[in-house]
């Protein structure tokens, strides 16, 4: 059977560091199996979910190199669920409820003072036709719980139930389904809540492995007892720790915090932020990896912690300086255009710079530095004014290379007799008007001899 696994967020914000995650671990699963990924939008909650989100969430995998194989839309499917209700209906499985939300809180209270597990009592199961037709003539409409199979004869009396899988990141998980409310599939209005539409989904999408955040662990035990009550074989799951803030938050769709499309916007190249989302939390060290390739050979389900995991948003910066200075001219070469960065300079430029940037955009101020001279103006002592003129002096003819910086700057040492920071500090001043970057022996040659002139102080 060819590995099928999906990415199934909510269309309700931007997807964050911790989603890209999920769908990284996916993608990575299916890079390594040879298998295929499904892009699922669950939006049945049609109040919330928009198209223009879905369309930012395709946007933001394409642009971290995830490429689906196939797109559904769960609020396209709406027929199906209805069947897969129906059928659950037939068996006896879906029943109708009739509780308000203050009335199920009442009785929970009165569960928890009487000792009992505050779950749902079933209480609906033993409404009578002629009290359904007397909600029904007050027009209250029904919501619909699935009945889970924690009893042998009795659903008024549950048994330990044990649901167990052999869970491909955690191994050995169990779900007690005496512990559970029967879960609403159905809301008052007709409409499906997640736990239905995503069982039938993976049935007839032919999921092999669902792998999510482990607040969904609980969920499982429910939906490894729907798929067996359609009838279907369930896939095998995984289920990986969450991320969260170094204050140890969660993180939201909703508060746009480390949103992908905001830490695009800021510069963070995509493998910097694939290679944070998928290393942190594992047994594996958090390094730069340059290619989806690379990362999936690294990428083991197995060493990922079983608690949650806090991670530094400053090391998307460490990483990203980290991909640049690896990055060769042909990767960069297509995306410096736009900053107007071409011509045969162009390729010695970006092997000069390239470890001195944060993000790539960065090369846009050294590209201008070295074609126009320094942004301001530097500032001389009058010794120093002197000794920068003496230097230029002294510049040797043309055609330079990167041996020029030596040649020119042994003379001015032997002429002047400045040596150490006295000598430097005030060359790559006036060659840059900065006190740090890119090795000067590198930028000479690029601001060439007629440049170099026209710096003098
Ligand atoms: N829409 C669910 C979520 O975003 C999907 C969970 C799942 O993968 O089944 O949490």
């Amino acid at each position: 059977m060819t590995v099928t696994v999906r990415f199934a967020p909510s269309p309700t914000g931007q997807i964050h560091i911790g989603n890209a995650r999920t769908a990284l671990f996916n993608w990575l699963f299916a890079l390594k199996n040879g298998g295929r990924f499904i892009q699922r939008f669950d939006d049945t909650d049609l109040s919330r979910s928009k198209q223009e989100y879905a369309d930012g969430i395709l946007y933001d995998l394409h642009w971290l190199g995830i490429f689906q194989d196939g797109t559904e839309y769960q609020s396209r499917r709406i027929e199906t669920y209805e069947a897969a209700a129906d059928k659950l209906r037939k068996a006896g499985l879906l029943y109708p409820c009739y509780e308000t939300a203050e009335e199920l809180d009442l009785r929970r209270k009165i569960r928890r003072t009487r000792g009992l597990p505050p779950v749902y009592g079933r209480e609906a199961l033993a409404l009578t036709h002629e009290q359904i037709a007397e909600h029904e003539a007050d027009g209250r409409k029904p919501h619909w719980r699935f009945l889970l199979p924690n009893f042998k004869d009795d659903p008024f009396e549950t048994e330990r139930t044990e649901v167990t899988w052999t869970d491909v990141v955690r191994g050995e998980e169990t779900v007690d389904l005496a512990s559970l409310s029967d879960p609403v599939l159905v809301r008052e209005d007709g409409t499906f809540l997640y736990t239905l539409p995503s069982v039938t989904d993976d049935i007839d999408m032919g999921i092999t492995h669902v792998i999510r955040g482990d607040d969904h662990i609980t969920n499982t035990g429910v939906q490894i007892a729907l798929f067996k009550a359609l009838d279907a074989e369930p896939p095998a799951f995984g289920h990986h720790n969450l991320l969260t803030t170094a204050s140890g938050e969660g993180l939201s769709k909703r508060t746009g915090a480390l949103s992908v499309a905001g830490l695009r916007e800021s510069g963070i190249e995509p493998m910097a932020l694939a290679s944070l989302a998928v290393l942190v939390g594992t047994s594996e060290n958090v390094e730069a990896v340059a290619s989806m390739a690379e990362l999936a050979k690294r990428f083991d389900l197995t060493s990922t912690s079983k608690s949650a995991s806090k991670f530094d948003p400053d090391d998307l910066i460490t990483l990203n300086r980290a991909l640049l200075l690896q990055m060769p001219f042909s990767d960069a070469r297509d995306r410096l255009v736009a900053f107007g960065v071409t011509g045969d300079q162009a390729e010695p430029f970006w092997h000069a710079v390239r470890g001195n940037i944060e993000k790539l955009a960065d090369a846009a101020n050294w590209w201008r530095i070295v074609r126009d001279g320094p942004d301001t103006q530097p500032e001389f002592s009058e010794k120093d004014t002197e000794f920068v003129r003496t230097a230029l002096d002294l510049l040797p003819p043309e055609p330079w290379d990167a041996g020029t910086w030596k040649l020119w700057t042994n003379e001015v040492k032997e002429k002047t007799g400045r040596r150490g920071g006295m000598l430097f500090k005030p060359l790559r001043l006036a060659l840059t008007g900065l006190e740090s970057g890119p090795e000067l022996a590198d930028l000479l040659p690029l601001i060439g001899r007629e440049g170099t002139l026209a710096r003098r102080p």
